[in-house]
């Protein structure tokens, strides 16, 4: 598997059995994905749960090592795998694209082998001795998303399998030959049964999220798909993580220095070129800055170049899929025609092959308007003016979702401040979204409960059992 070509031989399908797979950037056919159906998924769990006991019962130790050789066997694959993401997914190689999630994958996967958890004494004052343990759960359903579809991944099976579990992943039909090949590398190390993954469709999700024989999902995906498996997994009462869609809002105070933050503004809202679930996605400005703050934000995004993801120059790419560049179209279409000022972009060229959308930005857009109360989910940026913090917090808090937000300012104490009154999961100051494997992340109100990351996001891969005596 040291070639993209060898790589992808390894996980495509036979010719005339699978779904065809297409390039985001430029339409052409890359390979052919497995159809696996709702039998295969149950045939799936059934090996999943036979090579459940003898992982965990190797121990902490034994799978932390594993867990380190796949992510050594992802770091000696890096480049045919990122070559596949490009492809698939279409996000550019270089930039915060297609080799950094690849980085991103076997980082994540170290951190959760490396991370300690030991037993936890709640009390031992020689009347009572109590001990909080997480056990394995049994067999995890991993369902995932197209937009970070190796990184994502990782963030599912590794808390997971450090915790003694097996897992059953089912990729986005968008992105599944980038799953597929990831675990194909990290199965060069693991045991066989330990991840498998099911190239299925909605249904074999929703059999995944039903399945009697599994005890926990990770979901991450959209509000609407993860009320879909909290109701199909109540039956079964399935532990969940859900980390579902956000609509992430960013403050500019009044006391910024706009040219000084233009870029990590810039960043923050078009990573991945806006396929973020915590990207910046509404843009509130103090009045008094507002016009130097649009006109740095332009210059910066008017010179990242955008194009086919295998060009080393490009650092943006396309939407990675039609359904998703329509939406971008007709909210920003919304925005224009209620009278947004475009700054930069506004319109798809129509001649251009592939789900090109240029990178867009909207001042003077009122808070009502769709494109700032929908998650655009790509590379469209509405700006709102604002002139009082308070009436910004109301907008800022008023939709229902939460998951990340921004506050900028050059005092960090007021901006810690304004932070504390931002109903999201994690709120940064002075940059935005930013993660890191110790730091756990989450959503609040509809976009999700649990935790993912550090010892927060093992214990929830855990069942948690006191031994009282
Ligand atoms: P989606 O909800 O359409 O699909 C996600 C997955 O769910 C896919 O694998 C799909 O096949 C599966 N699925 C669909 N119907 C199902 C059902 N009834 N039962 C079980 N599984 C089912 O989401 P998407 O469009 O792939 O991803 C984009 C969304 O994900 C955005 O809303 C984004 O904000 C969100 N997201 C959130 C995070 C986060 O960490 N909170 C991260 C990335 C993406």
């Amino acid at each position: 598997m040291d070639t993209f070509e060898s790589l992808l031989a390894e996980i495509t399908a036979a010719p005339g059995t699978g779904r065809d797979i297409v390039n985001p950037a430029t339409g052409e056919v890359i390979g052919q994905a497995p159809v696996h159906s709702v039998s295969d998924l149950d045939a799936a769990v059934s090996r999943a749960r036979a090579a459940q006991p003898g992982w965990a019962a190797l121990g902490h130790e034994r799978r932390s090592e594993l867990m380190l050789q796949a992510a050594d066997a992802i770091d000696a694959a890096a480049e045919p795998l990122a070559q596949l993401l490009t492809r698939e997914q279409g996000k550019p190689l270089n930039g915060p694209n297609a080799r950094f999630e690849v980085g991103g994958a076997s980082g994540w996967l170290r951190a959760a082998a490396s991370t300690p958890l030991e037993p936890q004494t709640v009390i031992d004052d020689g009347e009572n001795h109590a001990v909080l343990h997480y056990r394995p759960i049994g067999v995890v359903g991993a369902i995932g998303p197209w937009n970070w579809p190796m990184m994502i991944s990782v963030w599912q099976i590794a808390p997971a399998l450090r915790m003694g579990n097996t897992v059953v992943v089912k990729p986005s039909e968008y992105t599944p030959l980038s799953v597929l090949a990831l675990v194909a590398v990290m199965n060069q190390v693991l045991p066989e049964g330990v991840v498998q993954v099911i190239s299925g469709d909605r249904e074999v999700g929703a059999r995944l999220s039903s399945h009697p024989e599994i005890g926990k999902v990770m979901f991450t995906g959209s509000t609407a798909t993860g009320k879909a498996i909290i109701r199909s997994s109540a039956d079964t009462v399935k532990r969940l993580t859900l980390e579902l869609g956000g609509n992430d809002a960013g403050i500019v105070l009044p006391d910024v220095d706009p040219k000084a933050i233009a870029e990590d503004l810039f960043w923050g809202a078009f990573i991945n070129t806006g396929q973020t679930c915590a990207a910046l996605k509404r843009l509130y400005v103090h009045d008094s800055v507002y016009d130097e703050v649009c006109a740095a934000l332009a210059e910066v995004a008017a010179n990242v170049p955008m194009g086919v993801g295998t060009d080393e120059n490009n650092v943006l790419g396309p939407l990675q899929n039609k359904q998703q560049f329509d939406i971008v179209t007709r909210l920003v279409d919304a925005a224009k025609n209620a009278g947004g000022r475009v700054l930069l972009g506004g319109e798809a060229d129509a001649d251009q092959a592939g789900y090109f959308f240029p990178t867009t930005l909207i001042a003077d857009v009122d808070n009502d308007n769709p494109l700032v109360q929908e998650e655009q989910f790509g590379p469209a940026l509405p700006i709102v003016r604002y002139s009082d913090l308070d009436e910004a917090l109301a907008m800022a808090n008023g939709l229902d979702v939460g998951l990340g937000a921004s506050v900028w300012s050059s005092d960090r104490d007021k901006a810690r401040d304004v932070a504390a009154r931002v109903q999201a999961g994690t709120v940064w100051i002075n940059s935005h979204g930013g993660i890191h494997p110790m730091i756990p992340f989450g959503g609040v109100k509809q976009s999700g409960y649990g935790l993912e990351f550090g010892v927060e996001g093992l214990k929830a891969l855990g069942v948690p059992q006191v031994i009282n005596g």
